[in-house]
């Protein structure tokens, strides 16, 4: 899908119609140039005077899939009841952009003429009070339009709405249930169906272990020689990683099939299959395709959406687990990997993921699975986790500074990415384990927690973020006034 983004702008017939034309010429200058600089189009679409043109412009956004969210702004002053009927049909994301067309004050030209004209500073109060009023979930930027850090915080919210965007139609496939016993990976369906349109259903692995027989040598031959250009194979077990292309051809034609952008599967399993799929669901997450192990569709479908939001369209996020702790005074570290699957996404740029076969104990592998190997890279970063609070979900992210793994671990037999996390190792897990936050992770270099809360504040959702400042006690606090909003809501 192509987004684009609709640019309308406020103005009413008191200024006489010289006035309208400017700022109608202006809206359109302000979104052409805006667009060289922001990763999505911002379309001008009207210099709304009336009840009427708001209503018309508000239900096209809704009804059009490409217009991805609304940006609002008010050169001149326009009555905010003439909004109400609009804006309480919205259902596109929704930011208001408060600027002006001059940058200065002009201290000579300046007078009554250009004070009607250039009237954003209360026209914007009026726009921002009927928004309030009316408890639109919105995006406020303030800024002059031409200066690159505008640009940015736009452009984040743009990659943000989008994420709305790829949220309400996604299809998420899962290869049989979660992992028995394990409660985090659970949740209602039919409530994230609701809130966050996720479409979530089953599909058999003997379905897959069907497609998979309908695979051809030539297919395989084809994928081992992408394989071969992008990463380094350092196995003589070269059909084992035959066998992962085989798993991928096949899972990738089943969820192109059902139109599915993400995926889960359990090691518990695998009947019919001789390895879980180890390699073959990594290269699957470097296309954009989520994926979520020991059945966990949340993570899968998170992924998959930061993903989106990501730099181009398909950014460095990926599944992630948080494994074990590097507990040494002064030096505190977590290392997170998971038993294959960790996007190549993560990788640091020097070296190529590493094709290796291994044992793996965990599940009912009749054979040695393919994986990637490799280190994660060194950046500032976040991990997020979605859990099911019972009647709401809870999205949790926390502030994370990745690092050079410490230790080579040469009989690590997975990708690994090392971190710090904020506040600090003890009071960050303190406060993870006092939210809820699961073992599974969305782990995103290239996503920002700004962009997550207002995903969250678009879709609705709780949104608790773990960052250098967060104390125990604050978010005891947080947590305890967030049960009681909730409840009222
Ligand atoms: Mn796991």
């Amino acid at each position: 899908m192509k987004y684009n983004f609709w640019f309308i702008v406020g103005s009413q017939f008191l200024y006489g119609p010289e006035v309208v034309e400017t700022v109608e010429n202006r809206a359109k200058e302000m979104a052409a140039e805006l667009s060289k600089y922001l990763p999505y189009p911002l379309v001008y679409k009207v210099t709304a005077k009336t009840n009427q043109e708001i209503a018309d412009i508000v239900k096209q956004a809704n009804y059009d899939d490409t217009c991805a969210g609304i940006v609002t702004w008010c050169h001149t002053f326009s009555p905010s009841k003439m909004w109400i009927n609009g804006l309480a049909n919205l259902q596109k994301p929704y930011c208001h952009f408060a600027t002006q067309y001059n940058r200065e004050i002009p201290n000579d030209e300046i007078d009554m003429d250009f004070m009607n004209l250039n009237q954003a500073a209360h026209g914007d109060r009026e726009h921002g009070f009927i928004a309030a009023r009316l408890r639109m979930p919105r995006k406020v930027i303030a800024g002059y339009w031409q200066d690159e850090a505008v640009h940015k915080r736009i452009g984040d919210w743009m990659r943000a709405a989008v994420g709305v965007a790829v949220s309400k139609t996604l299809k998420v496939m899962r290869f049989g249930d979660n992992m028995r016993e394990v409660a985090v990976t659970e949740g209602d369906k039919v409530e994230v169906q609701t809130k966050l349109g996720w479409q979530v259903n089953t599909w058999a692995v003997g379905d897959l272990v069907k497609e998979m027989s309908a695979v051809s040598e030539a297919e395989i031959d084809a994928l081992m020689a992408e394989y071969a250009e992008k990463y380094e194979i350092a196995t003589d077990n070269i059909a084992a990683v035959r066998y992962q292309a085989k798993e991928e051809i096949a899972m990738k034609k089943m969820l192109d099939r059902e139109g599915c952008r993400a995926f889960s599967n359990t090691f518990q399993d695998l009947y019919g299959m001789e390895q879980l799929p180890g390699l073959a669901s990594q290269d699957l997450m470097a296309q954009g395709y989520g994926y979520g192990g020991e059945g966990d569709w949340k993570v899968s479908a998170m992924t998959a959406i930061m993903k989106a939001m990501g730099e181009g369209g398909n950014g460095a996020s990926a599944f992630m687990e948080d494994y074990t702790y590097h507990l040494a005074a002064g030096e505190e570290y977590s290392l997170g990997a998971h038993m294959l699957e960790v996007c190549p996404s993560l990788a640091a740029v020097d070296a190529k993921p590493r094709i290796e076969t291994h044992h793996l104990g965990i599940g009912m592998n009749e054979k040695d699975p393919a994986r990637l190997v490799f280190e994660g890279k060194e950046g500032n970063a976040i991990v997020v986790s979605l859990v099911d609070m019972g009647g709401r979900l809870r999205l949790i992210c926390q502030d994370i500074v990745c690092v050079k793994p410490i230790m080579p671990m040469p009989n690590l037999p997975v990708a690994r990415v090392m971190w710090k996390a904020m506040p600090n190792l003890t009071d960050g897990v303190e406060c993870w384990l006092t939210a809820g936050g699961a073992h599974h992770t969305v782990l995103s270099y290239d996503v920002s927690a700004e962009q997550m809360r207002d995903w969250a504040k678009m879709m609705d959702i709780e949104f608790v973020h773990i960052t250098a400042e967060t104390t125990v006690e604050s978010l005891e606090k947080e947590l305890f006034l967030n049960d009681l909003a909730w409840k009222l809501k």
